[in-house]
């Protein structure tokens, strides 16, 4: 299945098979995730059923798990042709989870950075959907922003295996994980970049517990976790020893990428949303879509969907060719959670009071498109980071431009 990636960024044209494989996917969301959207965000056993029922299906159309590898059980589809059904796709939040595209980060980063012993003993499961891992960097007391001052302390113990004491909060899906991959200090000084390890850990290891949950904006999902003298073993070190950022970056740029590609699906969902009621609800003065002021919205909402998209592509390219990709992540990031934000704001205010009541999804999606601007970095990192490269290329020891 071949999928021409052009070379400005813009979305690549996708061949019949994938355009076929899209309409499958966006079909099976629309008709299948969505209804269950209330029942899944309410988290529980009920969502747990939900979730597997749908996981069934999901095998049963042959649409389970996508982009992971066929040799453990997956689609096999290239990052570059998944990336054209991922907006589809992530047009619910439960959509990756349903499908069983969600642990491609986990999986990615397991296949690459694992010992033989850890990709033998998880890979599969998680792929075939047995298992759930979650990936917890960040702590209440230091700045997420700053993961050199790592407050989660490893040693080696006695036995070869590793001890790890420390908290994580807004670790997404703890309470459901089979295991969690825990950034901790294993070596040197709270602001060392050399000395942070990953570690996988077993969430029914002694001395792991979940704290408490943290509703965001009233969303369930996000947990408190602690680590108390948690051991494992020697081989549940994930990359080397000490160089965790490297491993964490890779990750980062491949996950803030699939998330933009779903708050796209989402955006756009909000957007036809926004439309569809203007041009249906009308008053004394005539329909919304009469107003110029709504025009106004409809315009400004298209022309952030428009100009996020190629920016999008343009870092799936990048990733997908293995190159470097830290500007065009940091550009793509802050533009698509600004846009989420801003046609699920635009939705709702057309929508009046009922884009804030409980029949439409609009309340979930503005909550990700709010939740989108801090999580993965804050806007402002990736603003600072980005504008800090790019400066360094005019600085004295630059070429002066012509
Ligand atoms: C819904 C949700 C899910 C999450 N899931 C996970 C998860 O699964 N695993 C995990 O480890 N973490 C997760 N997080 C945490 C998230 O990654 C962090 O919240 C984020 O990285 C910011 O860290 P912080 O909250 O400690 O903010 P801080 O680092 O304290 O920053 C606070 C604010 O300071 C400002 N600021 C920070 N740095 C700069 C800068 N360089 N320049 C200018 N201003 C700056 C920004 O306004 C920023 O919002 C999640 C968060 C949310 C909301």
């Amino acid at each position: 299945m071949a999928v021409s990636l052009t070379a400005s960024g813009a979305a690549p044209q996708p061949d019949d098979a994938a355009t076929e494989l899209r309409a499958r996917v966006e079909r099976f969301v629309r008709t299948r995730v969505i209804p269950q959207e209330s029942v899944l965000d309410a988290g529980g056993p009920a969502a747990g059923a939900a979730l597997r029922e749908l996981r069934s299906l999901a095998r049963t159309e042959g649409l389970w798990a996508l982009p992971l590898p066929a040799e453990l059980g997956g689609g096999g589809l290239p990052f570059s042709v998944y990336a054209q059904l991922a907006e589809a796709e992530g047009a619910s939040d439960h959509g990756p989870a349903a499908l069983g595209s969600a642990t491609l980060l986990d999986v990615t980063m397991l296949a690459r950075h694992a010992g033989t012993r850890v990709r033998e003993r998880y890979l599969e499961p998680l792929v075939s959907g047995e298992i759930r891992t979650c990936y917890a960097m960040t702590e209440a007391d230091v700045p997420g922003t700053d993961p050199l001052l790592t407050g989660t302390r490893g040693g080696y113990a006695a036995d070869g295996g590793w001890r790890i004491t420390g908290r994580k909060w807004f670790t997404s899906g703890a309470g459901a994980a089979d295991l969690v991959t825990v950034l901790a200090r294993t070596s040197g000084a709270p602001g060392d970049r050399e000395g942070l390890s990953l570690l996988l850990v077993p969430t029914d290891s002694p001395g792991f517990r979940i704290v408490r949950e943290l509703p965001v904006l009233g969303a369930a999902g996000q947990y408190e976790i602690e680590l108390d003298d948690v051991r494992v073993p020697g081989d549940h070190l994930i990359g080397e020893a000490g160089r965790a950022l490297a491993v964490a970056g890779e990750r980062l740029a491949l996950g803030r990428t699939l998330r933009c590609l779903r708050w796209l699906g989402q955006a756009q969902r909000a957007f036809d949303l926004m439309c569809a009621r203007a041009a249906t609800r009308s008053g004394s003065r005539g329909a919304l879509a009469d107003h110029q002021l709504v025009q106004q919205h409809v315009f400004d909402a298209l022309l952030a969907l428009r100009t996020t998209r190629p920016l999008v592509h343009e870092a799936v390219a990048l990733i997908a060719a293995g190159q470097d990709a830290r500007t065009e992540v940091g550009l793509a990031k802050v533009a698509a959670a600004r846009m989420l934000q801003q046609v699920t704001d635009s939705a709702i205010q057309v929508h009046g009071a009922a884009g804030l009541g409980p029949d439409t999804p609009l309340p979930a999606l503005f909550r990700g498109g709010r939740a989108a601007r801090i999580l993965d970095g804050p806007d402002e990192l990736h603003i600072t980071t980005v504008a800090r490269r790019i400066l360094r290329d005019y600085g004295p020891q630059a070429v002066t431009p012509g």
